[in-house]
């Protein structure tokens, strides 16, 4: 795929999107904040980021958002969904069932840790993309209940999948822009030229 020299997109409704800013700043990437579907057609590949996920949906139905990102995904440009991101797109969601984009084949369960453990820093495993293990931010996190065939579960935590890959689509349960682990925001970027 041609993306020429386009930014990255990071959905700006509502959530940490200028984390992502931040984080694409440290490794020099180009980035686009988008807040109207018109303005898919401006960027290579798109952040959802973490916040509430019911919250962006309503916004998705007036906006004609939740459609045009389909599309955008469909085409097969780069999306990478993080936490409230994730739900977004995943097939499934469940505590309670809520709408999502259906894109990603996984079932995802919010809110998922409960309140003992509503926060917390964690390491977890990407032996593909990562040799050391990865600082993982968890705040409010869902858990992936299961993936699809097609889904490849590129990171682990305490034995739970919790960064999954399915050809354009990549999906963190965590925040690693909250973190100065810039590997997720580099290998996502590398899915641009693909
Ligand atoms: N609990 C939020 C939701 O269900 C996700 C939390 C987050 O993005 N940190 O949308």
């Amino acid at each position: 795929m041609n993306n020429g020299h386009k930014p990255v997109g990071i959905l700006a409704i509502q959530g940490d999107y200028a984390m992502h800013a931040k984080m694409l700043d440290r490794i020099a990437a180009p980035w686009k904040l988008v807040k109207h579907a018109s303005e898919l057609g401006e960027v290579s590949g798109l952040i959802l980021p973490g916040g509430e996920s019911t919250t962006m949906l309503k916004f998705f139905a007036g906006e004609g958002m939740g459609e045009a990102i389909k599309r955008f995904a469909e085409a097969g440009q780069p999306v990478f969904g993080t936490c409230a991101g994730a739900i977004l797109l995943a097939r499934e969601v469940s505590n309670p069932p809520q709408e999502s984009l259906r894109l990603l084949d996984i079932a995802i369960e919010r809110n998922a840790y409960g309140r003992q453990v509503d926060s917390s820093v964690r390491k977890g495993e990407c032996p593909e993309i990562a040799s050391q293990p990865l600082e993982m931010v968890f705040i409010r996190a869902p858990i992936i209940l299961c993936v699809g065939p097609g889904v490849r579960v590129l990171g682990r935590c305490d034995g739970l999948p919790v960064l999954v890959e399915q050809g354009n689509l990549l999906a963190a349960t965590f925040h690693p822009e909250l973190t100065q682990d810039e590997t997720l925001h580099r290998y996502f970027l590398g899915k641009l030229g693909d």
